[in-house]
């Protein structure tokens, strides 16, 4: 099952910690990471292996928002900061559709990725 990982830069710091707490199902052997680029790169550096995309605000949201589409990535966890402002809304915004579009579970705090999480271990 392919996983996104996005977090914005004031939120990086909480997805690397949610991502340590949640280690052993995230790199259990039917999970696989994709992520924008310097996401990616924050998860790399905690040991995970995860697919990069390019940076969220050169197109990293718009490609994984494509993978949903085609059907690839079957869940985005999107640590979105409410606080800040961005100068790709509108691919973030066009990721959000895309996945309401194709029913693809998506979180965009810590909370509901916790969630979101605990299901998928309750199914495996
Ligand atoms: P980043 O992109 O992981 O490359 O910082 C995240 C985003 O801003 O969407």
């Amino acid at each position: 099952m392919e996983i996104a990982i996005i977090a914005h830069d004031g939120k990086k710091q909480e997805l690397v910690e949610f991502l340590i707490k949640n280690k052993v199902l995230l790199t259990s052997q039917n999970i696989s990471l994709i992520a924008t680029g310097t996401t990616g790169g924050k998860a790399e550096a905690e040991g995970f292996k995860v697919r990069r995309m390019l940076s969220g605000p050169l197109g990293g949201d718009a490609q994984i928002a494509g993978r949903v589409g085609e059907g690839k990535t079957k869940m985005v966890l999107f640590f979105k900061d409410p606080l800040s402002s961005h100068p790709h809304e509108a691919d973030i915004n066009m990721l959000i559709r895309v996945c309401d579009v194709h029913n693809v579970p998506l979180a965009t705090n810590a909370a509901t990725a916790q969630l979101l999480l605990n299901a998928i271990a309750l199914q495996s």
